[in-house]
């Protein structure tokens, strides 16, 4: 099972190195502008091979992303510290005008999952461009809120003291400043979290609480300033992602693609808790949020739909 990875700078390396230690697939190939980038990465990486799992690793250009059943897109700009991801914009929008036809012309039957940030917008982007090669919606989808999903579900189980694999917990929305934490679905194996902290006589007051949005939502932001870009998490997401893809294990994971409606807004795309198998999206779940998260939601999804609009003016 082949695995493309277009775009070999930290969070594609992570994230093929994460797939090499768990033995997700059996061929990664790097792609990059930075020839001898993709080279050095891939050369690095398959010197883990013989502690891990038998993976093949090398760089190639797009002719060789040929049979591969999912093509992973992080190519593009970063954040510079103090930038916001919608900053980012009109930089990886071009890049992207350039390689999402060399992707789907040379893999077809891929899926394709986009990370290059502004996460969201970069997806609806791809699914347009893809769309003119016959390529449905449910094919293309976006890493979206999986990371901040995880950093809920760290920051709430360190703090209820569960392991994080048994706090459900979503963070919805906009991959970035207006994403919604879904407090009020919030379960501890079945049970809800306040009975949870009742019973377990914990205090989890709004403090706490504010505490873990902030910590949620600014993580990139803390991150980026303390050592200059986020990949262990993302990278550790993907190969999740990839690994349920390629193995059809239908898990519920907040990935991003387009949607037809959300909370009143036609055709925008954010994060949501789908389920995922082989064939990429199989479905959106109704969410039964609370009036106050349904509000953030579409405000969210506002902020997306307008950057969608300017970037399609300046286009
Ligand atoms: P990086 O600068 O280390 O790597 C980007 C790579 O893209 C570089 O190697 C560069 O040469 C390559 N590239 C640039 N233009 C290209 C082109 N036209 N064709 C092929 N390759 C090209 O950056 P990074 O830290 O790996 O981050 C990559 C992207 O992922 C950024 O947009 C970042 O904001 C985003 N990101 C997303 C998430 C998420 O949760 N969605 C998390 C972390 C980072």
């Amino acid at each position: 099972m082949k695995i493309g990875m277009v775009g070999s700078g930290l969070v594609g390396s992570t994230a093929a190195y994460a797939m090499v230690m768990q033995g997700i697939g059996r061929e990664l190939i790097l792609v990059d502008i930075d020839k001898e980038r993709s080279q050095a990465e891939a050369s690095d990486i398959l010197h883990a091979v013989p502690f891990a799992h038998p993976l093949k690793v090398r760089s190639g250009g797009y002719t060789d992303l040929k049979g591969s059943k999912v093509v992973i897109v992080t190519a593009g700009a970063n954040q510079e510290p103090g930038e916001s991801r919608l900053d980012l914009l009109e930089r990886n929008a071009e890049i992207f005008e350039g390689i999402i036809p060399k992707i789907v012309q040379n893999a077809p039957e891929a899926i394709l999952i986009v990370v290059t940030n502004p996460v969201d917008i970069m997806t609806h982007l791809t699914a347009n461009i893809a769309s003119n090669y016959d390529i449905p919606s449910n094919r293309i989808l976006g890493s979206g809120t999986m990371l901040d999903t995880a950093r809920f579900r760290a920051l709430v189980g360190e703090c209820v003291g569960v392991d994080a694999l048994h706090v459900h917990a979503y963070v919805i929305g906009e991959h970035g400043d207006s994403e919604v934490l879904t407090w009020s679905l919030v379960r501890i194996g079945a049970v809800p979290l306040d009975t949870f902290c009742e019973l377990r006589d914990l205090e989890m007051d709004e403090e706490v609480c504010a505490d873990i949005d902030k910590r949620v939502r600014h993580a990139a932001y803390e991150i980026i300033e303390g050592k200059g870009a986020t990949y262990y998490g993302i990278g550790s997401a993907l190969a999740q992602l990839t690994e349920v893809i390629l193995y059809n294990q239908r898990r519920i994971l907040t990935v991003c693609t387009p949607e037809d409606n959300v909370a009143g807004l036609s055709n925008v795309t954010l994060s949501l808790p789908r389920l995922i198998g082989g064939d990429g999206v199989i479905t959106t779940f109704p969410i039964p949020i609370d009036d106050a998260e349904k509000e953030a939601l579409k405000e969210s999804a506002q902020v997306i739909k307008d950057s969608i609009e300017s970037l399609q003016k300046s286009g």
